[in-house]
């Protein structure tokens, strides 16, 4: 700013820049999530249960490939859809996993900056202010924010208390300006995983009602071998070409920061999502897709392994004392606190953070006060004296 243009005589005086904030931006309360992290920052050394991302290393090929990357001055912009060798590597992954054979006429894949950059790219691409979105409650925190930034209103779907989005629960809300069904399986906070025979539904309601299908499958290889199917990750992707997959490396790779995701559809809208692209985000980080190229070949099974272990210890400690829908995959847990103690979520929190235990109110996640979310993604002792407390508190 110039000397003048804030001089207090200036003809146009400075307008305040909360005067100037847009709607859009007003209308995002990001309240709830803050005040957590504002609790958790004042404790030292909590247990923390709150975190949404993997507690494990990127394994050493991935670092290997993004460090050759930089070494080999791979660091400029690169082509808007993604490096041609990351492409080759998602199609052999699908066609391997789902049996979609692509690049194709029909079939095309996106590679984004995080699976938020796919999701956000997909609502722009397909609703127009006033189209409407049916999403899950309880719901991964962007979703419903994702309204106000594309002018689409998100209809949420009560999923309590088993939080299954079942085709029955979905069919009610559609109107005619539903445009597009958004699942999440394994979820997050739930961590519940649809099976192919909820899937199916879901997908036949869409294919009669001229609904987009778009599921976010972020995480995807953590599915647990009790909810897998003949050994295999239940989606929709096996039943239709028609929908929009959404998957991410963040979570599985322990490379959150990397913020590198991708999309598989239908061709047309791939295209169009890319433009959006080229107009906004340019590419995905460039050193992050040469470092995912090897991702696929990386074998997580043990890591998968360790956290069913965990969530396993989650579900023992609350037998008999809370409600817990038994988490199929994710590294999440909803609990609702017995009703015995008459208290919503957020004052069940405020009692943890009090005994150094960090953990989520179901409400962030919600329109409901009664739950929260636990993260079991840390190491099992952190785990086993956070459970210890929390039951203590369920007790008292
Ligand atoms: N979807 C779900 C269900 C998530 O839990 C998350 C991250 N917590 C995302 C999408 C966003 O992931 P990314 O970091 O790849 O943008």
């Amino acid at each position: 700013m110039t000397g003048q243009a804030t001089a207090s005589n200036a003809s146009n005086p400075p307008a305040a820049i909360d005067s100037l904030i847009s709607r859009r931006a007003r209308s995002i309360d990001a309240s709830g999530i803050r005040r957590v992290f504002d609790l958790g920052a004042k404790l030292k050394n909590p247990i923390n249960l709150s975190i949404g991302q993997p507690d494990f290393p990127v394994p050493q090929p991935m670092k290997d490939a993004a460090i050759a990357a930089i070494g080999a001055d791979r660091n400029g912009y690169t082509v808007t859809q993604g490096i041609p060798e990351l492409h080759d590597a998602v199609w052999r992954h699908l066609a391997r996993t789902i049996g979609w054979k692509g690049p194709s006429n029909d079939l095309g894949t996106i590679v984004t900056s995080g699976t938020s950059g796919a999701l956000l790219l997909a609502f722009l691409a397909v609703l127009d202010p006033g189209d409407e979105v049916i999403a899950p409650d309880p719901y991964f925190v962007m979703y419903p924010q994702l309204g106000p930034v594309s002018g689409a209103r998100v209809v949420t779907c009560d999923t309590y208390p088993d939080f299954r989005m079942t085709a029955e629960r979905i069919e009610p809300l559609i109107t005619d300006r539903t445009k597009m069904v958004l699942i999440n399986s394994p979820s997050n906070p739930c961590g519940v995983v649809l099976t192919t025979g909820e899937l199916r539904e879901i997908v036949d309601l869409c294919e009669r009602r001229g609904i987009l299908l778009v599921s976010d499958e972020i995480y995807d290889e953590f599915t647990y071998s009790d909810a897998l199917e003949e050994g295999r990750f239940p989606t929709p992707a096996r039943l239709t070409e028609n929908m929009l997959l959404v998957r991410g490396f963040g979570k599985t790779y322990g490379c959150t920061g990397w913020r590198l995701g991708y999309a598989a559809g239908p061709r047309t809208l791939i295209q169009e999502m890319a433009k959006l692209q080229q107009y906004t985000f340019v590419c995905a980080p460039s050193i992050a897709q040469h470092g995912v190229v090897p991702a696929f070949d990386v074998d997580i099974h043990a890591y998968v392994a360790a956290y069913q272990q965990r969530r396993d210890m989650v579900l023992d400690a609350f037998a008999g004392t809370a409600e817990v829908a038994r988490p199929g995959g994710a590294f999440y847990a909803f609990v609702r606190p017995p009703a015995s103690l008459g208290l919503t979520g957020s004052a069940f929190v405020e009692r943890a953070i009090e005994r150094n235990v960090l953990i989520i109110p179901g409400k962030v996640f919600s329109h409901r006060d009664t739950h929260f979310r636990l993260s079991y993604a840390v190491p099992d002792a952190m785990l086993a004296d956070g459970l210890e407390i929390l039951v203590d508190l369920m007790r008292a």
